[in-house]
């Protein structure tokens, strides 16, 4: 009896990489049971959705049902709906259809969103590429502009195979590359009819380096990566406004496209607005060194949706390794705090980044040293690093298949126009335009 009285409840917001983190580690605790709250039944990996994007990888290859992470674990409850708002003194969070959670223990986890910085047309005509469904969105953009083009082959004038990528950090070198692989091999083979010769690629940042976070003579490594598979560098050069049919760029010149991709920049998912919780810098949560929020006693933020201090004096970077670490050392702080210990400062172990540029050129930054990595070798440290950190072995298995099978054709198998194009494309209203 005593024992049941004594269990401790914790609720956690976000099945990613640190709320599934956190329940994981919490769930071999016999001291507490585990509400894990997400708005999709499943965890997604953010990491690979470029290659969703693409073609290259399925649904199923980067998303992995939470419930069944947790098959026969019975101190967890999965429960699929949106939080809309948390009262951080109570530790209890409001969701969507109206239904209220009370923990012991809050842990917030909510990841990330796009972050437009108030750019003209950008929320209502860029594809920002966050969650499977944006990813889903964008593969089907596309698609629909080649098959589109394939038909009416004078769209191809007005742009209609034109692919703006906005932002030259990792999202955007891996997009970049990513789709100049698509168009160069895939489209070629399989439009024969279609001038695909015509597309272009374009890489468009205001800063004048590639991977700015990354040692400098990465910058140029990346920026030749690209430039030979033929995208074309804009660097230096902003984004004024995103239209239906064009992007306007600060230096006065425009881009005819119907696929504008968004990388420029994340902030914390729009729950943070509504969470009662001291907000920073990307309207991220403030939170101390061990994870806890000062002032609201047991209420952890993690991961993408925290501004986690640094050793250096500065925050974490919005990562898959740090979202990870950060959810485990949270179950450690909360065991800590239920067996009536002090909560320890969170470590970052950094074992470094990595982009790929295409299937077959990788850049990677171990403490301050920059490694090059080139053809199968590149494909293959790339791999290793990204199914480490995969959830599921099924996943891991399926998207081995998948990867083998786009690197030693050169084509992206998952070609499937399975869903609408929601985005409206209005072709009549583009040749106006263009005229
Ligand atoms: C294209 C791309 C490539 C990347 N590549 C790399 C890489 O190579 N290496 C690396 O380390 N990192 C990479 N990252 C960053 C990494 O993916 C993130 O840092 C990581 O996903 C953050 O984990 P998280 O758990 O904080 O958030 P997420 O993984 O975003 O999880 C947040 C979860 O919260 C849920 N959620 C959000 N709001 C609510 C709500 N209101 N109610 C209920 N549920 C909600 C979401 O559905 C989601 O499941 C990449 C990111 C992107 C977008």
């Amino acid at each position: 009896m005593n024992a049941t009285v004594s269990i401790k409840h914790v609720v956690i917001v976000g099945g990613g990489f640190a709320g599934l983190a956190c329940a994981r580690k919490l769930a071999k605790s016999n001291e507490v049971r585990i509400t894990l709250i997400d708005k999709n039944n499943y965890n997604q990996f953010q990491p690979l959705l470029y290659q969703l994007a693409t073609a290259v990888l399925g649904t199923d290859d980067v998303a992995t049902s939470l419930r069944e992470s947790f098959l026969g674990q019975t101190n967890v409850a999965v429960k699929m709906c949106e939080v809309t708002a948390a009262d951080p003194k109570t530790r209890t969070v409001t969701t969507r259809d109206g239904m209220t959670y009370q923990g012991d223990f809050l842990v917030l986890a909510a990841g990330s969103q796009a972050n437009f910085f108030g750019t003209a047309g950008a929320r209502e005509n860029a594809f920002p590429l966050y969650s499977v469904e944006e990813a889903q969105r964008l593969r089907s953009r596309i698609l629909s502009v080649f098959e589109d083009a394939d038909r009416e082959p004078k769209l191809v004038e007005q742009g209609a195979l034109n692919i703006v990528v906005v932002g030259g950090g990792p999202t955007g070198v891996e997009v970049a590359g990513a789709v100049a692989d698509v168009v160069n091999h895939t489209m070629t083979r399989e439009y024969p009819d279609l001038a695909v010769q015509n597309a272009r690629v374009y890489l468009i940042d205001h800063g004048h380096a590639l991977l700015a976070a990354f040692p400098v003579d990465a910058h140029d490594y990346a920026a030749r990566a690209l430039q030979r598979k033929g995208v074309q560098l804009k660097l230096g050069t902003g984004v004024k406004e995103v239209r239906p049919d064009r992007v306007l760029l600060s230096d006065g010149t425009s881009i005819p496209t119907r696929t504008v991709v968004w990388g420029g920049g994340l902030m914390a998912s729009r729950l943070a607005a509504d969470s009662g919780l001291p907000r920073g810098r990307g309207g991220r949560i403030e939170v101390g060194a061990d994870l806890s929020v000062e002032g609201f006693p047991g209420v952890y933020v993690l991961g993408d949706f925290a501004n986690i201090p640094s050793a250096e004096d500065d925050t974490l970077p919005q990562l898959g390794s740090v979202a990870q670490q950060s959810g485990v050392w949270t179950a450690k702080n909360i065991l800590a705090e239920v067996a009536g210990k002090p909560r320890t400062p969170f470590h970052y172990h950094d074992k470094g980044i990595m982009a790929m540029i295409g299937r077959d050129a990788a850049v990677a930054a171990v403490g301050k040293k920059r490694h090059e990595l080139e053809g199968f070798i590149a494909f293959a440290a790339w791999i290793g690093v990204h199914a480490l950190l995969m959830n599921g072995v099924r996943a891991k298995v399926e998207a081995f298949i998948d990867w083998a099978w786009s690197y030693f054709t050169k084509s992206a198998p998952i070609q499937v126009l399975d869903r609408g194009d929601e985005g409206q494309i209005d072709w009549d209203e583009g040749k106006s335009k263009a005229a």
